[in-house]
């Protein structure tokens, strides 16, 4: 034994869209033998979130008392990580940003990964070209250590095959981008990443990060795939994202 314990970098409570307390998701996690961080929804634009600098304070102020790794789950699209004062950024363990909307040239407002068609005569390869501008921005711009659930797409193409979507090139840029800016890969339960882009994450020198993205007792500390997939593309465990060891990253 090593004496290594997995972080689940990623998962919610009742402060944004979770069904549990800070104390359930805590003892809910421990109990599966893995450490707990909680990164609740910082943003405007999702409905069930902490939603106001001031907000984000009480939200800090919240996990203060617990030993719990101190996350917050930030949107590319909306302003309020722009806003953030550097004293409360500094109070965080580790930040994620995700791509929940992505600007499309043209368009009056981003385009949701929930929304349930795309632009018309935009195709899925065009649409993809259009995602990886967007990642490229986001690598450049956000101070985040983490990009949660990189596979995150819209919903009428999120199924497709990933040979449909994923071309070698493509990979290629999300995995330079992350590198510059090192920022972590984060390998989601929730929305899974296929093999061959963590694979080359990984070989590129991506640090990878492990998620549940869990919002209830069933998923919170779930990380029974991405640990296998870490495993399975050589990663060593103690070169996981650990916050207490690789976060947070001061803002740019
Ligand atoms: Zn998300
Ligand atoms: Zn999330």
């Amino acid at each position: 034994m090593t004496g290594w314990t997995p972080i689940d970098c990623h998962a919610h409570t009742t402060m944004s869209d979770g069904a549990l307390s800070i104390e359930e998701l805590i003892d809910t996690v421990r109990a599966r033998g893995v450490r707990p961080s909680i990164a609740d929804h910082l943003s405007t634009d999702v409905s069930q979130a902490v939603k106001s600098i001031e907000g984000v304070r009480e939200y800090l102020d919240a996990l203060e008392p617990y030993d719990v790794a101190r996350g917050g789950e930030f949107c590319w699209h909306d302003p309020l990580w722009r806003e953030l004062p550097s004293d409360l950024s500094a109070r965080f363990t580790h930040k994620l940003g995700s791509l929940h909307a992505v600007h499309i040239p043209g368009a009056s407002r981003p385009l949701s990964m929930w929304h349930r068609e795309l632009p018309s005569e935009l195709t899925a390869a065009a649409y993809m070209s259009l995602h990886l501008d967007e990642l490229e921005r986001f690598a450049a711009e956000m101070p985040v250590d983490i990009l949660s659930h990189p596979t995150l797409l819209p919903l009428p193409i999120r199924e497709l095959p990933e040979d449909e979507l994923w071309t070698d090139a493509l990979e290629e840029r999300l995995v330079d981008a992350l590198f510059h800016a090192e920022i972590a890969f984060e390998i989601s339960n929730r929305y899974r990443p296929h093999e061959r882009l963590v694979k080359r994450a990984h070989d590129r020198g991506v640090r990878l990060s492990l998620g549940s993205d869990g919002h209830t007792r069933a998923q919170v500390g779930d990380l029974a795939f991405p640990l296998e997939m870490a495993m399975r593309v050589g990663a060593e465990t103690h070169s996981l994202f650990d916050p207490y060891v690789h976060g947070t990253r001061a803002a740019r």
